[in-house]
């Protein structure tokens, strides 16, 4: 049996001209920082997917 990634979702935090992707951690609880979404692994050893809050240049009318 695999065990399930768990997703987050991040928030986006614009440093020195990069994105990163500020996520809570669902192993440790702490605040991890990721510069790509999709699947990571934590500095605390933990495997999770990042989620993109939403796609910028889709425009609902
Ligand atoms: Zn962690």
């Amino acid at each position: 049996m695999k065990t399930p990634i768990p997703e987050v979702h991040s928030a986006e935090l614009a440093t020195a001209g990069r994105i990163q992707h500020l996520i809570t951690c669902p192993a440790c609880g702490r605040t991890h920082r990721h510069l790509e979404a999709g699947e990571r692994r934590g500095p605390c050893g933990s495997r999770y997917t990042i989620v993109a809050r939403e796609d910028p240049g889709e425009a609902a009318a």
